[in-house]
């Protein structure tokens, strides 16, 4: 596993992002490979590899990704009907980028449990 991951590299702008959202802990951006209507991703910007790595120092970080979410969630209009919000951790979570990322999914209404 690498220290350093593609979403670093969002963050430092290196690579082009649909950044929709900044601010000095956090950055969301479109997900590259949506899978629904609408799906961006808030992540911390100092790296926390996966959810086994939060604890009570960085769990102002991880709060934050939901303040910011919730936000962004609202201002797109979907704050009423609802949204849904994952964080994958490691592979039985199906996480592939190990820098924590929250997933925002919107748009459509979604089934539960996600087999
Ligand atoms: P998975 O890839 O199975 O969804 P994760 O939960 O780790 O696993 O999510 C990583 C997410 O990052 C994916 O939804 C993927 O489409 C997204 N992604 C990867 N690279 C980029 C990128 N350069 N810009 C935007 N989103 C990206």
């Amino acid at each position: 596993m690498s220290d350093t991951t593609i979403f670093d590299k969002i963050i430092n702008k290196e690579i082009p992002a649909d950044i929709i959202y900044e601010d000095d802990l956090a950055l969301a951006f479109k997900d590259i490979n949506p899978q629904a209507p609408t799906h961006f991703l808030v992540i911390p910007k100092t790296p926390i590899a996966t959810m086994n790595d939060v604890n009570e120092e960085n769990a102002h970080l991880v709060g934050h990704l939901y303040v910011v979410a919730a936000k962004i969630a609202a201002e797109l209009g979907f704050a009423d009907d609802g949204y849904r919000a994952v964080m994958n951790c490691n592979e039985h979570g199906g996480q592939t980028v190990y820098h924590i990322h929250l997933h925002v999914l919107a748009g459509k209404p979604f089934g539960w449990p996600p087999y």
